[in-house]
């Protein structure tokens, strides 16, 4: 029986060829074309004006939570259902997350977060002060988690009143565009001030580890190139204006990503067609469902989120995870609530609710674009025969 994982990297395209011309050439590390490359093909692909390649999506975050002025003791809002790298990024630069809860699409609740910042914050002297710590809030880190596109249209004109600077975590996102008449059909982490995107091996699309920053702001751009790497001012002399970081993309990974990024029109094609059947096989299982994305844009299909009702199914999140092991089928809760995390349990939370209940009834099933029809219905029986 064939072990049947979550979600791998599907190599099928240019990687090859690609890799090859930097072995080839010797040009392996940081400097080399493919690395302005993949920049200029990713800020395309997403229509950003400036992308800037990063060693992973938690660089990119770090990069621009630092960009967006965030400072040691200010404060970042942040969904508590999120992987820890966002809140992680936040801690680097000093700062503090304050956690909030989800919408039904596993998204920052765009609503709670707006009555936050209405009863329990002022504005003053050009900032969003917390009136529970003293604290500046000087951005918000929204998640479009599992490639959902998350509310952002009332929360561009809330955050432009207050002065909080708008950091997209796009880093599962890749691929999901609001529709035309919302946000003017905006890629995912290009409406806020920036966006990230991360290449892991569990991505649409991988460079084995890998992320971009992207931003509309070209003093902004110019300044994370310098940042990511370590604030040259002279590189023949060594002369460095800032505390800067080993951030860079190499060649040989940004190959990969020019190969992937190939690619990606193909596996978003192959992620909604096995979303689609999974969705109509698991509708006759009672007591499961698969999630469905919002109406208001194109989701990705990155991650098939299953929900359980355990009373009608007969078996609860657990039982069903050990149920698919023993088929041979990996399958994933979601992340545990960061709010509860060792590292942030002194931390502010605000009203989290459908968090707790959304982790409770998830688990992600298979969902790599090397997927074959045989493997859905495997998955799909599995869960059949309970
Ligand atoms: C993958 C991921 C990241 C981090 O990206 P890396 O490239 O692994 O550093 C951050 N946030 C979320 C929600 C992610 O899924």
């Amino acid at each position: 029986m064939q072990f049947i994982p979550l979600s791998v990297p599907h190599l099928a395209g240019n990687e090859w060829t690609y890799v090859k011309e930097c072995l080839d050439g010797g040009w392996v590390s940081s400097a080399g074309p493919f690395v302005t490359r993949f920049e200029r093909e990713l800020a395309a692909y997403v229509g950003a004006a400036h992308a800037v390649a990063c060693v992973n999506g938690t660089a990119a975050l770090h990069v621009a939570l630092r960009l967006a002025g965030v400072e040691e003791n200010d404060e970042v809002l942040v969904p508590t259902l999120t992987f820890i790298a966002s809140v992680n990024a936040i801690c680097y630069q000093g700062a503090r997350p304050v956690f909030m809860d989800c919408d039904e699409y596993y998204n920052l609740d765009v609503d709670k977060v707006a009555r936050f910042l209405n009863e329990r914050t002022d504005f003053s002297g050009g900032y969003t002060v917390n009136r529970t710590t003293g604290r500046r809030i000087k951005a918000i880190v929204p998640v479009h988690v599992f490639g959902n596109a998350a509310r952002l249209e009332p929360l561009v004109r809330l955050c432009r009143e207050r002065n909080i600077r708008i950091i997209e975590d796009a880093t599962e996102s890749l691929g999901t565009r609001y529709n035309a008449d919302y946000l003017g059909g905006a890629h995912t982490g290009t409406v806020g001030d920036f966006g990230c995107f991360s290449f892991n091996g569990n991505k649409i699309i991988t460079t084995g580890g890998g992320g971009m920053l992207v931003t509309n702001d070209a003093e902004a751009a110019e300044r994370a190139r310098y940042l990511t790497t370590q604030a040259k001012d002279d590189e023949v002399r060594y002369v460095h204006g800032d505390i800067g970081y080993n951030y860079r993309l190499t060649n040989v990974q940004a190959a990969l990503g020019v190969a992937q990024l190939e690619t990606l029109p193909a596996f978003l094609r192959t992620k909604r067609k096995n979303w689609e059947a999974y969705r109509a096989a698991v509708a006759e299982i009672e007591g499961l469902r698969i999630a469905p994305g919002p109406n208001y844009a194109d989701n990705n299909y990155w991650m098939y989120a299953l929900q359980i009702d355990a009373a009608r199914y007969g078996k609860d999140r657990e039982q069903l995870m050990e149920h698919l092991r023993r088929a041979g089928i990996q399958s994933r809760p979601v992340w545990h609530l960061n709010h509860l995390q060792k590292p942030f349990v002194g931390e502010q939370h605000f009203e989290i609710e459908k968090a707790f209940e959304l982790a409770e009834i998830t688990l992600n099933i298979p969902c790599s674009t090397n997927l074959t029809d045989a493997e859905v219905a495997r998955v799909v029986d599995a869960l059949r025969q309970r």
